[in-house]
This record gives C-alpha cells, structure tokens and sequence, in this order.
C-alpha cells in the first residue's frame, strides 16, 4: 500500500492540523482482532503475539500509526527477542537485563509507527483468521488505552508529521513499542531507518529525583550491517549563517536567522531543525515566502535522542529542488539569557540559540544590538562597532567554516595579549555572581569578664554577636595571569597540531564549575578566574586547585582543534575529542611543571576509575568509553565525566607511550591534516595511530589495545616477579606478570625495562594473560634494574 501524502494531504490543513488529527485519532474498535500466533519483525526486533487481542488506531486520510496489544485473556501472553550483534552490546544489555539477548514476555504494548506495519499485520490477520474481528472488545480496550496513545503519539508527533509528509514513509517510517514487561518492567524499543543505529531498547529510570533513560542496546539493523540497505540521505545542508540578534534590556533574545539551504536528494518536504527549549520559532521563510514552522514539545523522544534542544519542522509549501540553493530565514526568540546576580549574566543556551541541523561547518556573520551598557563578546572578527542611542550594535564574521556561533554578555573588564600571530583577549566580571560571595559569618566574642566576677554572675546572655562584612572574592584576580596562560596553551598547541580555526580567541567567565569551548570562544568557570585562597570551600582540594588552575582553560583552548577542526562522527567517538582536549592540557602541564605533575593527575584518575559505586563495582566497570552520553545512566550517574575525561586521558596517554612522545604529537598533527572539518570515526582514529607506531611494535594495528580500552571496560593488576641467570655476554632474564581483578580474556602489552650502568636500557613488551604470562630475554652486560611499567604508562594496579 504506497502512499503518496503529497495528494493525500495536499492542501487539507496545516501541519498542526494534522498533527492534531494524528494525537486525536483514538483506537479504531471495528479493527479489533483477537490474535494467536502472529509473529512479525522489523529487522532484528522479533515479536510474537501468542495469544491476546490486537487493535489499531482510526486512520489519518488512510493511515494508522497506532496499535494496542492485550494478553489480557486466559493463558495471554507475548514476547519479545533481540539479539545484539556485539558482544559489546551484549555485555551492555546483560548488565541492565542479567541476560546478553533479550527475550522478554509481556502482558501489553503500545505501539507508535509510520511504517508498514499496520498493512503488514493485518494482511497476516486476514489470511490466517479472517473471522477473529472482535468490536466489542475493541470498545473496552479503546476506553482504558486511548489516553496512553494519544500520549505516546504526543511524544513523538514531529516524527510522525514528518514521515507522514515524506516520501519513501512506509520504508522509511519509524516504529516504537512501549512494552510492559512481566520480568524486567515497562521498558522501550525503537527501530529507525533513519539513524546511525536504527535499534535502541531501553528504560526510563530515576535515580536520586533525576531522570536518564538507560539504553540497555543501540546498534545498526541487520540490512544496514549487511549493506542491503542505507541510511536515507539528510534532507538539507545549511551554510552561510547570517545572524540579526538583539538583546532587548529586559534580556529577551530575539533573532533573525538567515542561511543558504541546499535540499538533499530525497526531495521531500519537511526539513528537520534543533534549538534550544528557551528559545520559540515564530516564522520562517525560504525564498522570501512564508513556510509553516512545527514546534510541539515531544518529550519522550527527546528523552530518547539525549540532549536539551527540541526538534522543530519547517513545511515548505513545494517541493524543493535538488540541485539548487535557497534562501531560509528563521524568526526565533526566547529567554537563553539568565542572571547570576551581582549583574553577572550567562547563556543558558549557549550553542543552540538559533537553529541548526546536526553537525555543519559553515561561515558565520553574526550582528548583535544590545543595551550600550552592557559588554557582549561572541564568535567571530569584529567587522564593526558603534553606539546607536542607549545602544550599541556590533558585527562580527568568521574568516573560517565552523561549527557553532556563540555569545556571552557581562559587565566586563579585559586583558588582551597578541602572540604569535593569535590574540587571546580575556573577560572578566567586575563582580562576582551571588553563588560565589562567602556568607555573612558572625564571630561570636566572649564577653571580657574580670576572672574575679563570680561565676554565678556570668550569663550566658553576655555573648556578642559581631556581624563581619564579608571580603568579596576578586572576580579578575587571575586576569592577567589566565591571558597570559591561554596564549601560551594556544601557542604551544598551534605548533604541534596547527593554526586554530579563527585568529581571535575570547575567554569570558560563566557561573558553575564547568567550561566550554566554542570556535574563537571559551567559557570558563568563574572560579578559574578566582586566587585559589578565595575559592568555594567545595573546590578547595588539591586536585580540584589544579583542575581550575591549570586544566580547565587549557583543556578548552585544546577544544580549539578538537571538536571545533575535527569533529567525532557519533556519539561513539565523542571520547576522541574530550580525551585528546584533556591530553592537550596535560601536556601543556607537563611542558611547563614537569613529569610528576601530569603523573599525580593521572594518579588521581586512577582513583576516580577504581572508586567503588554505591552497588560496590568498580567506576570503570559502568561502561567503555565508546558508550559516549549513554554512560550518563541512572546505575552511576557520574561515570560519564570519569570515563569520558579521566580514562579517555588514559587512553592517549598509553598510546603516547606506545608510539613514543615524538610520533604521539605527530600523529595529533596529521589527524588535523587529514580530518580537517571533517568527522573521525573511532576506527579511523585507530588506523591513523597505528600508522605512527614505531615498526615491529606488538599489537601493530593496535586491534588488541583498542579491544581492550576502547571498546572494552577494566582494569587489571599486575604482579612481577623476575630472575637472572648466566654470564655476560649472555645473560638470560626471565619471570612472569601475573594479571588478576580483570576478566578472563583481558589483555595488555606492557613493557618491562631492562637498565644497564652504562648504555641504552632495553625495553621489553610482554603481552598479559588471566594468570601469570612468562617471559624471557638474552642480554649482553649485568643489568641493573629491571622493572615493570617503571613509567606508568599502563592503566593497571601494581602489586
Ligand atoms: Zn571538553
């Protein structure tokens, strides 16, 4: 059954229109069918319906998106199988579901699709069983489920309006299920032809008032692992932003957004954009015409996807051409701004202020109107600057393609250093946000009594309480000191991996301990910019000193190259940018305070990826780092941070080793080379570094070392014990690394370092095994130390 929703729909009502008829259909009682063993799939979701009443939803001009599984009768059941094709996603799905392959019963499921599946269904219904229509039953079950569809349709209506209006809907079209399960509980399952990995199960979880949703399995459909079948093309490219934004002085934001649109080669009609929940689309354009704007909350599916920003569809009203390029122009305005207080503003939404489709390098010419008062910086060289009236209009362009435009306002002071052929020009408040001001303390004095007053005369009453004025923190203490700093981070890295993407890099202050790192624009906790005696009792600790001393602007100025030149390609490969941004910064901190310092960090590190979570496992056990955003799960919320930054620091710093110090930064300057604004997949980062491992190196296409750290969780230790035996000229040393706390087929290759008195000290690889792993080697003179890892170049514990 093809349809076309172009005629279908042609000139029926508008978008909301229609989404209103999707949410309102209800369940349909006349196409109610008690159903026995009617099985289906969509790819590798296998469903069996054993025995219990099906319905469907009324149609929407001709087609139905919903359906109502009941097993509510005597001896009702349903199942659901799915297989992982990883054993990676296996291990992911048995530590949600204690099983590697789902295979769960269930007593009910909502399904929301815009497939093939009601025509599927029905014709297997008809030809098996053509008499089993049950209205009456279909009565019942309309009344106690119609609420939880219209609810879930709700959740997913910009996807059901936009495969409604596209062509290839009933391939391309999604399918969920909301099953409740007898054994795991009401949990999730999506199939998506139109995502990287068209397969998710999951469950919505709450932990400590918080909600995730856990994803037990995401990977790709069997057709598209077999390449039978691709991913649709994306529907548009967007380039050339030109943006018109003013800050009225209550702090409303409002745009105008305009870029080039090139339609993709599907020719269908909607175009899919993100932006911030703040922030409201009120009209759009494309040639100057006015085209209809779709921007209903779809709360699930946003769970779903990850991340803040909400979807919004924009209808034009004709088909737009492949091969040409179109005007669009975007009216959006909302509240992204907020106050810290003291007069410190932020950006909330900082990087989804105007709207945007996914990943897309492109120029961007940003004017910003904004009361005269106020210091606002953003992306981009300043083209012009001037006061109009109470307010002041500044433009700004980037010389460079990039990712995302952002800005930041404040009542600033600045420090500007030009080195190199970069300036760094650094904004500081001139007061600090209310979070950070100490609290008004008393001191209580004693009241000064002779000793000589009896003490039957001496009330408690006679305390004094002093209010002190508090000393306010210095929110430009370090000024001068974090300009100085980040010029240097940004010389020391434009020499190994290239120029940054602008010339012009603005550092502004932003509440919270956090940073971010857009093109030619940091944010950087406030604390940053604070002396380290005035900082929050919280962040007092040594390490936590170091982080905002010395980590955390050079770790966003790192982003510069990674993540703003190079993107990660999906979420898999979103540890890429983070390890090599904070890898960046450690080197930078061992450049200038020496080996043991990186040393202690890494340490530390270590700690955090051993530390125990509430259920007693190992922080590092939560997940590889590949998982990307999905380690952030209701199980240990903080992992994510832990196993993105800290073990992702590892990673690089055991490849460093690996390769040795000279090809390690070489490697750095080559992925800039050959991934200049373009994405880099996890794989073909491993292939560019086994291209700089030194030759006869073990493990030469570092399959095992990826096995193992990438996409593999633990961490091992390691017990040496060793023996020399013979005379010089030939001596024989031999001994075994014995590895335990680390799973049956994990293994490492770590170096045992044979020093001499005199000459070279020779390194030996030994690759572990569970157990003890023996080794030997011949040498010429008596050695004089022989040790294992004395560098610290393997994430392992020693005994
Ligand atoms: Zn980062």
């Amino acid at each position: 059954m093809a349809l076309l929703p172009g005629l279908l729909w042609g000139g029926t009502g508008t978008t909301a229109e229609l989404a209103r008829r999707i949410l309102n259909a209800g369940l349909d009682p006349e196409e109610c069918y008690r159903v026995r063993e009617l099985n289906f799939a969509k790819e590798d979701i296998r469903i069996y319906l054993t025995d219990g009443y099906l319905i469907f939803g009324r149609p929407v001009d001709g087609v139905r998106m919903s359906a109502v599984f009941s097993a509510d009768v005597e001896g009702g059941d349903a199942e659901l199988m799915i297989f992982p094709p990883q054993r990676s996603e296996r291990l992911a799905l048995a530590s949600y579901t204690s099983s590697p392959n789902l295979n769960e019963h269930f007593e009910s499921a909502i399904f929301t699709f815009a497939d093939e599946s009601y025509a599927k269904l029905v014709q297997q219904i008809r030809e098996h069983d053509p008499l089993r229509r049950s209205p009456e039953m279909g009565l019942v079950l309309a009344q106690s489920w119609n609420l939880a569809v219209r609810n879930f349709a709700s959740s997913f209506q910009i996807r059901l309006v936009y495969d409604f209006l596209s062509p290839n809907r009933p391939q391309n079209g999604f399918f969920y299920g909301a099953l409740a399960g007898r054994r795991l509980g009401n949990f999730d399952v999506l199939y998506d032809p139109r995502s990287d990995e068209q397969i998710t199960v999951g469950q919505v979880a709450s932990h400590q008032d918080r909600t995730f949703f856990d994803i037990w399995t995401r990977f790709e459909a069997r057709s598209f692992r077999n390449h039978t079948r691709e991913i649709p093309p994306p529907e548009a490219a967007l380039s050339d932003f030109r943006m018109d934004a003013t800050l009225e002085p209550d702090l409303g934001l409002k745009v105008i957004t305009r870029a080039r649109l090139a339609p993709g080669s599907e020719g269908k009609r909607p175009l899919e954009f993100y932006i911030s929940r703040q922030m409201r689309v009120t009209e759009a354009r494309i040639n100057g015409e006015p085209v209809e704007v779709f921007q209903p909350e779809s709360l699930r599916a946003n769970l779903i996807r990850g991340g803040s920003n909400d979807a919004f569809l924009v209808v034009p009203s004709q088909e737009l051409q492949p091969a040409r390029s179109y005007e669009i122009e975007f009216r959006q305005q909302g509240a992204v701004v907020s106050q810290a207080g003291n007069g410190v503003y932020y950006v909330g939404a900082r990087g989804s202020w105007y709207p945007s489709r996914g990943m897309q390098f492109a120029r961007h010419d940003l004017t910003f109107r904004y009361p005269k008062d106020l210091g606002l910086v953003a992306t981009g060289e300043i083209v012009d600057d001037r006061t109009e009236g109470d307010w002041r209009v500044t433009r700004r362009r980037t010389s460079s393609r990039i990712r995302v435009a952002g800005f930041n306002l404040g009542n600033y002071q600045r420090e500007s250093v030009t080195r190199g052929g970069y300036t760094v020009e650094v904004y500081a408040n001139r007061q600090v946000e209310r979070a950070l001001e100490p609290k008004v303390s008393a001191v209580i004095l004693l009241p000064q009594l002779s000793p000589l007053t009896p003490l039957s005369q001496r009330r408690p009453v006679d305390v004094i309480r002093v209010p002190v004025e508090p000393l306010r923190p210095n929110p430009a203490a370090r000024l001068e000191r974090l300009a100085s700093e980040i010029s240097a981070a940004l010389e020391f890295m434009s020499a190994h991996f290239g120029p940054p993407p602008l010339k012009t890099l603005t550092v502004s202050p932003i509440p919270g301990t956090f940073g971010q790192g857009f093109p030619g624009l940091l944010y950087l906790s406030t604390i940053t910019y604070l002396n380290p005696e005035e900082r929050p009792a919280s962040v007092r600790s040594e390490s936590q000193q170091t982080f905002f001393s010395e980590i955390l602007s050079a770790h966003e100025t790192a982003h510069q190259w990674w993540g703003n030149v190079v993107a990660s390609a999906g979420y898999q490969d979103d540890w890429i940018m983070e390890a090599l941004a904070n890898y960046s910064a450690l080197l930078f901190l061992e450049k200038r305070k020496g080996a043991r310092a990186l040393e202690s960090v890494l340490t530390e590190y270590k700690n955090h990826l051993l530390a125990k979570t509430e259920e007693g496992r190992r922080t590092d056990s939560a997940g590889p780092v590949i998982w990307g955003a999905r380690l952030e799960n209701s199980r240990v919320p903080g992992a994510w941070r832990t196993i993105i930054y800290e073990k992702g620091s590892w990673i690089m710093h055991m490849l460093r080793w690996r390769t040795g110090d000279e090809r390690f930064l070489a490697m750095l300057g080559e992925m800039r080379r050959r991934y200049q604004y373009r994405a880099i997949t996890t794989e073909q980062f491993r292939l560019l570094a086994a291209q700089f491992l030194p030759t006869r190196s073990p493990d030469p296409q570092l399959e095992a070392f990826f096995d193992q750290w990438v996409y593999g969780t633990g961490i091992p230790t390691l017990k040496f014990n060793h023996s020399v035996r013979g005379k010089a000229p030939s001596l024989r040393i031999s001994g075994t690394v014995t590895q335990s706390d680390a799973d049956e087929d994990f293994s490492v290759y770590v170096p045992i370092e044979v020093q001499f008195g005199k000459g070279r000290s020779v390194t030996h690889w030994v690759r572990t095994v569970a157990g003890p792993a023996p080794f030997s080697l011949t040498v010429r003179q008596a050695p004089s130390k022989i040790l294992l890892d004395p560098a610290n170049s393997v994430l392992a514990v020693r005994k």
